[in-house]
Parts: structure tokens; C-alpha cells; sequence
């Protein structure tokens, strides 16, 4: 029997994409073919000459739909097939090749706000709810409005069969987040934006919509991000520690190409508070949730594993992050590697920032 596929895309929506979808009825046998949008419609071409192209890249089972159909995720191309000037995939393909050898392996915690009538979901319509403390990993009574949507869509990704690792309840009513990883430099983003997709879809069926605002309350509200945790296959090896240190110092060479590019609004939410480092000033520690860069505890007593960038936010391109990490970490090591087979060996840097209390969440 004929199949559905839903093609699914990144838009030109400025200054945050948003997706885009349609249905194709694909002949029994047959895959998902190339296909095409009006790309006048959604930012990406002017009405005179508005064809873009949708070329097949990351396939999925639906599982909101029959046991054939599937979810087609699609690079967007010109009509004569060269990368749209809104792909941001087609860049982060370069570097995953130019870096294969690092074998670098991503991990995205991607938080997210539910929104209705105008207002974070659960939230009284006038004045606010309690204040942020109860809600993290919280449980019971009306505090922790959107859960039938978290259960809904964490069935839905892994009956997608995507990576989707864990869920919990944000700092502030409303916000909630998944993991998904541990995935390489394209599949992560391939697969987030799927999840996305997903959520989004879902969420509609209760009525509710989804934010990936940066910081949608102003005030005393934690904001949403996208924390990036990101290994080598150095880092992963016995003996890891200097490797994460130096992706750490890479970091720090980089600072502002990172922050312009980790999206929309960022500089409101990279305040120094809400579990946040400013943006302006970047530092890294071990265990420190305000820091720019942290080294998970863990990690430090076995001396291997992988960091954590915490600055990116819940609106970031995963294509674009991921891209970002590989060229600055892995480009630095490649870069390095000469040297040091020369030069003595490096003295380690245990942190460039003092380690801050931070309260034992997230
Ligand atoms: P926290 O909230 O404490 O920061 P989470 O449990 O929400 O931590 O997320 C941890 C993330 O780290 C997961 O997305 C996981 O995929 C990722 N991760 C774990 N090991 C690695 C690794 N070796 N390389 C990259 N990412 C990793
Ligand atoms: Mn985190
Ligand atoms: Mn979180
Ligand atoms: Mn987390």
C-alpha cells in the first residue's frame, strides 16, 4: 500500500527558523523522492522565482501515523541543487568530514516553554505563579503543567526510534526539557530538529504551543537553553583530561563567533544569573552550573569523557552549534598536534574560573 511521508524543513524565518512540513503519498516500494516548496512563502525566494528544492536526508518511522509512514527530514537546495543560503546542514556535513578522525559525538539538553493564550502554560492570567523552586524535577498537585504533552512526545521520539536519552520539569512553570544524543556532528542536529518537529506537532493536538524563546519572561525566571555536551574520541579515551582542557581553552579563543551564532536573544539570558555565566565573560570549572563551560564532576574524577557548553540557547541551530564545536575544539587540536610533538609537554590547567556554589540541579 501507498505510504505517508511528511516532509519536514528549516525555513528562512528571521531572526529563528522555524519548521516547516507536507504530506507526500509515496507509491508502495518506492522512497521519499526529492521534492519542492514554494519558497516565497516561507522566506527563502522571491515570488518571481520561488522553487526550492527538499532533498531527503534523515528518514524516520511516524509515530503519530500507520506502521509505513514516515518522517522525512530535508536539506533545503537551490534549483540547481547547491546548498540554500538558509541550510546551515550542508556546512556542519563539511566539518563532520573534515574531523572524522576525532570521531566527535554530541549530546543536546534542549529545553522549552509551553505557551497558551499568550502566557506560559498554567500560568493564573493575571499576576504570576509561585516562585521558581518547587518546579524542577518537581511532582504533584497543578504545578507542573504540560506533562501529559512531555509523556505524549517522549513516546513519540522513541517510537521514532530517535536518541532521545530523558525529560524533566524546568526551573520555571511551564519549561521542560529533553535530551537527545549521543549522536555525531549531523545526526544530533538531524535528529533534534526531528524532535522538534514532534514536540511541536503534539503539543498541538492539547492546544498548547511551543517557545524555544531564550528568556520568555523577563525577571526573576530562568530563561531556556540548549546545554551542548560534546566528547572527542580523545576525550573519551583513558587518560581524556587534557583534551577536554584544551577544547576548553579552544573555546576561550572563539568566544564571540560562539555567542553571535548560539542564538536569538542570547545576551538576555547569559545574564552571570539563573544558573548562567554573562556572556562577555567566559570562564570554565569543574561542576560549576555558573560557569560558560562545564566539566561534569564525573568526568573529572575519571579524567575522560566530555564538557559541557552551556551558553547555547533553546533556539540554537544544532547544525549550527555542532558545526561551531567541532571546527573551534577539534580545529585547534589538529592545528596543535605538531607542536606538541615538539614542545614539552603541556602543563595542565585545572580551571580558569574559581568554582562558584551552585545549587545541585539541572
Ligand atoms: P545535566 O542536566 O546535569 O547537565 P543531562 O543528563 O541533562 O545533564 O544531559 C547530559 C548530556 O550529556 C546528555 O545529552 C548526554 O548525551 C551527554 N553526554 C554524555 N556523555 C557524552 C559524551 N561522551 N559526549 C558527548 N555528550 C555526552
Ligand atoms: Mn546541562
Ligand atoms: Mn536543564
Ligand atoms: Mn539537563
Amino acid at each position: 500500500m501507498a505510504y505517508q511521508a511528511e516532509y519536514i524543513w528549516i525555513d528562512g524565518t528571521e531572526p529563528t527558523r522555524k519548521l516547516r512540513s507536507k504530506t507526500r503519498i509515496v507509491p508502495d516500494g518506492k522512497k521519499p523522492p526529492v521534492w519542492g516548496f514554494d519558497g516565497s512563502s516561507t522566506n527563502q525566494a522571491t515570488g518571481h522565482f520561488s522553487d526550492c528544492v527538499l532533498q531527503p536526508v534523515f528518514s524516520c518511522p511516524d509515530p503519530l501515523r500507520g506502521p509505513n509512514d514516515v518522517l522525512v527530514m530535508c536539506e533545503v537546495l537551490n534549483p540547481d541543487f547547491t546548498p540554500h543560503a538558509t541550510n546551515t546542514r550542508a556546512a556542519a556535513v563539511a566539518a563532520a568530514k573534515q574531523y572524522a578522525s576525532f570521531e566527535p559525538m554530541f549530546g543536546i539538553e534542549q529545553e522549552y516553554t509551553f505557551f497558551q493564550d499568550g502566557r506560559p502554560y498554567g500560568w493564573p492570567e493575571v499576576g504570576f505563579p509561585a516562585p521558581q523552586g518547587p518546579y524542577y524535577c518537581g511532582v504533584g498537585g497543578t504545578k507542573l503543567p504540560g506533562r501529559e504533552i512531555v509523556e505524549a512526545h517522549t513516546l513519540a521520539c522513541m517510537r521514532a526510534g530517535l536518541g532521545i536519552e530523558g525529560t524533566n520539569a524546568e526551573v520555571m512553570m511551564g519549561q521542560w526539557e529533553f535530551q537527545i544524543g549521543v549522536l555525531g556532528t549531523v545526526e544530533v542536529g538531524d535528529q533534534l530538529w526531528t524532535a522538534r518537529w514532534l514536540l511541536e506537532r503534539i503539543a498541538e493536538d492539547f492546544g498548547v504551543d511551543v517557545s524555544f524563546d531564550a528568556k520568555p519572561i523577563k525577571g526573576d525566571w530562568n530563561g531556556a537553553g540548549a546545554h551542548t555536551n560534546f566528547s572527542t574520541k580523545q576525550m573519551r579515551a583513558a587518560g581524556g583530561w587534557d583534551a577536554i582542557i584544551a577544547g576548553c581553552e579552544a573555546l576561550g579563543t572563539r568566544v564571540l563567533e560562539h555567542i553571535e551564532n548560539y542564538g536569538e536573544g542570547i545576551k538576555d539570558r547569559l545574564t552571570g544569573a539563573h544558573e548562567t555565566a554573562p556572556w562577555s565573560e567566559f570562564s570554565y570549572g569543574v561542576s560549576d552550573r555558573g560557569s560558560s563551560v562545564r566539566i561534569p564532576g564525573g568526568v573529572a574524577r575519571e579524567k575522560r569523557g566530555y564538557l559541557e557548553d552551556r551558553r547555547p540557547n533553546a533556539n540554537v541551530d544544532p547544525y549550527v552549534v555542532a558545526r561551531l564545536m567541532v571546527e573551534t575544539i577539534c580545529g585547534a587540536a589538529a592545528s596543535a598536534k605538531p607542536a606538541t610533538r615538539r614542545a614539552p609537554a603541556k602543563k595542565a590547567v585545572a580551571k580558569k574560573a574559581p568554582a562558584r556554589k551552585a545549587p545541585a540541579r539541572r
